[in-house]
C-alpha cells in the first residue's frame, strides 16, 4: 500500500471509476480535469481553501473522547471526529468550498448541484452565497416534499430549487437532470457534485477536498493518545466522508478501516437497503462511473431504502469498490434499528445529537467496542449533526412535532 496512487490517468481505481458519459459532457469534463490538475499543483489555491476552512467553516474540527459512552460499553475507547461542528452542520462544506474555489478560478459565475436529502443543496447554496455566485439546485419532486425545511434553507440562501419530475423523482433523477443542465450551459456553469462519485475527475477532487478530515485526525490522535487508533470507522453513502477519513490512513497498515453502509430493513430484503458492497451487488455503470451498484435481475438500478436520507443511494464511489477489492477497507452494513439506537445512545451519554447517517458508524462502534480491550481505540467519523433528523426520529417514536 505504500505506493497506492489512484486514480490512474484515465480516472480508474483498479477496474472502477472512469468516464462513462456522452460526447458532449466529455468536453466539459476535459476542461474541469485540466483546471483541477493545475489547481492541485498551485499552493495559492490550497492556501485559500485552508483559509476558508479555518475562518468560515471553523476547522480544525475537534476529536472528542466519548468517555461516558466508552465506560458504559466497557471495552474500547471511542473517539469522535466532530464534523458535526462544521458550519452548516456536516462534512459536505469541505467539498463545496473546494469546488466553489475551483469554479471561481475557472471564471464560472453560476453553480448547479443535485441533492437528495437537501444537505448537499444547502452546502452548495451556502458557498454560492459566500462567493457571490448564482446557484440552482436540482431535487426530485418527492424529495422536495419530504425535505421542506432544507428546501426553505436553500431559498433563504438565495438558491433556486428546480423540481425533477422524471423517474423515481429522487436523487438519482436529480443527478441526471443536473448533468443535462451542465451540458446545456457549460460556458458559465460549474457542476458541484456532492459525493466522491460521478465521472472522472470528481471522485478524485471530492476525495482531495475531504482528506482534511483524515489529515487532521492523524495529527490530533498523536496529540491525544500518542499514536493512531486501532480502528477508524465511517458511514458510506456515496462515500465522501469515509474516503476523507480513510485515504490518509491507507498506508498505515496497523489501522483497521471499516466502512458502514445503510442496511435499511436488512440485507435479505430486496431494495430495502442501500448497501451495494455488503449485499454483494454486481458491477454496473451509473452517473458516469463504474462501481458496485444495486440492480435487479434485468440490470435495472434498484430502489433503495434507509432511515437516513443521506445514505439512500444505490451506488458507491469507485475508490471504495477498489479498496474493497484489494481488502484494505472492510465494508459492512448497519440496519435502521441499530442506527436509531446509536442515535439515542449518543444523545443520552454524551449530549451530542448525531446525524442518522453518522449514527450508522457509531452503531458499529457500539456493537464492537465491548469485544475489544479498554486500551484499544475506535475513531468514529461523526459526519454531521442530527438537528435535521429530529422530525424523522420523532415520527418513528409516534410523536408529531407540528
Ligand atoms: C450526505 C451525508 C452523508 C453521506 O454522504 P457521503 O458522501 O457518503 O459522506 C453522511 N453523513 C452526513 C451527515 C451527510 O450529510
Amino acid at each position: 500500500m505504500h505506493n497506492y496512487s489512484f486514480p490512474d490517468e484515465n480516472g480508474f481505481f483498479g477496474q472502477f471509476g472512469g468516464t462513462y458519459v456522452s460526447e458532449t459532457l466529455m468536453a466539459a469534463l476535459d476542461e474541469l480535469r485540466h483546471a483541477y490538475a493545475a489547481a492541485k499543483q498551485d499552493p495559492a489555491f490550497w492556501a485559500e481553501y485552508h483559509r476558508d476552512l479555518r475562518h468560515y467553516v471553523g476547522r480544525p474540527s475537534p476529536v472528542y473522547h466519548a468517555e461516558r459512552l466508552s465506560q458504559h460499553l466497557g471495552g474500547a475507547q471511542i473517539y469522535l471526529k466532530r464534523e458535526d461542528l462544521n458550519h452548516s452542520g456536516a462534512h459536505k462544506i469541505n467539498n463545496t468550498i473546494g469546488q466553489a474555489l475551483l469554479a471561481r478560478r475557472m471564471g464560472k459565475k453560476r453553480v448547479i448541484a443535485e441533492t437528495g436529502a437537501g444537505q448537499h443543496g444547502v452546502a452548495s447554496a451556502t458557498v454560492a452565497a459566500r462567493f457571490g455566485m448564482e446557484c440552482t439546485v436540482f431535487m426530485g419532486a418527492d424529495d422536495i416534499e419530504r425535505q421542506a425545511p432544507n428546501v426553505f434553507r436553500m431559498k433563504l440562501l438565495g438558491a433556486k430549487v428546480v423540481a425533477v419530475d422524471s423517474g423515481s423523482r429522487t436523487l438519482k433523477d436529480a443527478m441526471n437532470e443536473a448533468m443535462r443542465e451542465w451540458v446545456a450551459r457549460v460556458d458559465d456553469t460549474f457542476y458541484i457534485i456532492g459525493t466522491a462519485a460521478g465521472p472522472h475527475p470528481y471522485p478524485e477532487l471530492v476525495r482531495d477536498f475531504q482528506c482534511v478530515i483524515g489529515e487532521e485526525a492523524k495529527t490530533q490522535m498523536t496529540e491525544l493518545i500518542g499514536r493512531q487508533p486501532d480502528v477508524a470507522v465511517a458511514c458510506v453513502g456515496g462515500g465522501s466522508n469515509a474516503i476523507g477519513l480513510f485515504h490518509p490512513y491507507i498506508a498505515e497498515r496497523a489501522v483497521r478501516l471499516v466502512g458502514v453502509e445503510a442496511g435499511g430493513l436488512g440485507l435479505n430484503h430486496h431494495a430495502q437497503h442501500a448497501a451495494p458492497i455488503s449485499s454483494g451487488s454486481p458491477i454496473g455503470v451509473l452517473h458516469g462511473f463504474k462501481s458496485y451498484l444495486m440492480q435487479d435481475e434485468h440490470g435495472q438500478v434498484s430502489a433503495t431504502h434507509s432511515v437516513s436520507a443521506g445514505l439512500d443511494y444505490p451506488g458507491i464511489g469507485p475508490e471504495h469498490s477498489h479498496l474493497h477489492d484489494i481488502g484494505r477497507v472492510e465494508y459492512t452494513a448497519v440496519n435502521d434499528d441499530a442506527a436509531l439506537s446509536a442515535f439515542h445512545d449518543l444523545c443520552h451519554f454524551e449530549g451530542i445529537i448525531p446525524a442518522l447517517e453518522s449514527s450508522h458508524a457509531l452503531a458499529w462502534a457500539i456493537a464492537n467496542a465491548p469485544q475489544m480491550s479498554p486500551e484499544q481505540v475506535i475513531l468514529v467519523n461523526l459526519s454531521g449533526r442530527g438537528d435535521k433528523d429530529i422530525n424523522t426520529v420523532a415520527k418513528l417514536a409516534g410523536i408529531d412535532l407540528n
